[in-house]
């Protein structure tokens, strides 16, 4: 079996740095299931090309007791096809090219050059379209050539097996990763015991993109042999320890913007004071709660585009993208940091690209008309209002229900009266230093309730958090409805 990789990125032999193998020589190595070869085809400043070739030892597989290969013939496609054994040699031959490393080029592991890969036959046997559709949402431009079963009997037809070109300008460490994931996914016949640790590898090496394949569960389960057990808790995994590396980087941007909000910087994730209330939920954090709901009235709704006004770094946005339904979203801020934050939060630089479109981060303020905020099904405001001066809300009013005019319009807002539970929080203050004002249930409700009446809207409320009995909810959740044209007419 025989793989290829070139660029044409100059000097294109520095792809020998990257891969840590000379381009002056062959080089040989034994793995336990035969010997893999390096050697390049061409070397020059405009072009170069790197061979792995896998010369596998069948006989010697078929008969070795103690392992766990089951073979049940000798004469099959084991030697010539792509196979987790090619996934192996690559992980034991470029493994410092697979994880990211080089010395020499350190500033070539993280540039993204153009790269093409060659595997001269792999099966396919869902087709050329299977093919497709696992690496084309990676960004790769493939080319296939599927081969027929005998080329003195085209009257057999095609065979399940293709040449695979793939282009892309990446990392290389991006495209091992991805061949290291896919080849086995897609020979679906893996040579050695799948358990416990083959999770670890899947969510060590799809960290990053397996999470937005739209081919993940079925990555996952090729990829581990169909064993429903281990997909399930690999897709667990993936979208919790994703979550668990967020929260990871939520803590050290928290700290961040906690110098950036004492130097008087609207950037506001959750108000510092609600990480230690007198009274509240363990388990999920209210700002979990408010996105969660936000989240259900969106999806409920039946929106297929959707706007996150005041996103800051983008917690709900990961959510919305989560959620197929939802089409595209767009997440607007003021604070250019808070988009930043972002963008990270939701790796958008390795965004596989037909996930890549569905989002657009917009840097803006609320109180601006903005014809790019027109043509959406709904909007979520999640702690965002009474960050504007009160004089500013007539404008934002306008720009949100007048000129974006989406059919549901989901408000959250803390609840002043809910302070006084919070035992850090001296009487009159507010949770955060950038507030503007908070609002008691009351004041809320006529505001949202004559805002709905001048733009055409009906609007319900309800408690976000554990209710008080005579306080209420720690924050509180307006959320309107466009009324049918020819409603009032109608009454
Ligand atoms: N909705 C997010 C962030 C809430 S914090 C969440 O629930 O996690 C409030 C956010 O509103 C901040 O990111 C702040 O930058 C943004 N913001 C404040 N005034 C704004 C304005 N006039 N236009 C747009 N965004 C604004």
């Amino acid at each position: 079996m025989l793989l290829t990789i070139s660029t044409t990125h100059q000097p294109a032999t520095d792809l020998g740095y990257l891969l840590h193998k000379n381009p002056a020589s062959l080089q040989s190595f034994s793995l336990n299931f035969g010997q893999a070869h390096v050697f390049y085809t061409e070397t020059s400043i405009e072009r170069c090309t790197a061979a792995l070739l896998l010369d596998i030892n069948t006989v010697d597989l078929v008969r070795s007791k103690d392992s766990s290969i089951s073979m049940d013939q000798y004469v099959n496609d084991r030697p010539y096809v792509a196979s987790s054994f090619l996934s192996v040699a690559l992980a034991d031959v470029f493994g410092a090219a697979l994880n990211g490393r080089c010395k020499q080029r350190p500033e070539l592991v993280t540039s993204a050059i153009p790269l093409e890969a060659k595997i001269t036959v792999i099966p396919s046997r869902k087709g050329e379209e299977w093919l497709r559709k696992l690496f084309e949402p990676l960004g790769y431009q493939v080319e296939t050539l599927q081969h027929g079963l005998d080329a003195e009997h085209p009257e057999w037809g095609d065979s399940p097996y293709f040449t695979l070109t793939l282009r892309a300008t990446c990392r290389l460490s991006e495209l091992l990763t991805h061949l290291y994931v896919l080849i086995p996914v897609l020979d679906n016949a893996k040579h050695y015991w799948i358990g416990n640790d083959e999770v670890e590898k899947l969510l060590k090496r799809g960290s990053g993109w397996l999470q937005g394949h739209p081919e993940r569960r079925q990555i996952a389960y090729n990829y581990l042999r169909h064993k429903h057990n281990l997909t399930r808790d690999a897709l667990e995994r993936l979208l919790t320890e994703d979550v668990q590396q967020e929260e990871d980087t939520a803590s050290a941007t928290e700290a961040e913007e906690a110098d950036v909000t004492t130097s008087g910087s609207i950037i506001d994730v959750e108000p510092a004071v609600e990480s230690v209330p007198a009274v509240e939920e363990k388990r999920t954090s209210l700002h979990e709660q408010r996105l969660d709901a936000a989240l259900e009235v969106l999806k409920q709704s039946g929106a297929r585009r959707v706007l996150d006004l005041g996103c800051g770094e983008g917690r709900l946005l990961k959510k919305l993208l989560q959620e197929k339904n939802f089409e595209h979203i767009l997440g607007l801020d003021v604070s250019y940091h808070a988009l930043e934050l972002a963008q990270k939060r939701l790796h958008m630089e390795r965004m596989a690209p037909r996930q890549r479109a569905r989002i657009t981060l917009l840097h803006g303020a609320l109180t601006y008309r903005d014809k790019r905020l027109a043509g959406y099904d709904a909007a979520a405001v999640i702690e965002v209002i009474e960050h504007l001066d009160p004089a500013r809300l007539s404008a934002f009013e306008r720009v949100l229900f007048e000129f974006a005019h989406p059919a549901t319009v989901i408000i959250t807002t803390p609840n002043a009266e809910y302070n006084v539970k919070y035992e850090t929080l001296d009487a009159g203050t507010f949770r955060h230093q950038d507030h503007r004002f908070e609002w008691t249930r009351t004041q809320f409700q006529d505001w949202a309730a004559q805002v709905a009446e001048r733009s055409g809207y009906q609007v319900r409320f309800a408690p976000i958090g554990t209710e008080d009995t005579e306080v209420g909810a720690p924050s509180q959740m307006g959320v309107f409805s466009l009324r049918a044209a020819n409603a009032e007419d109608e009454i």
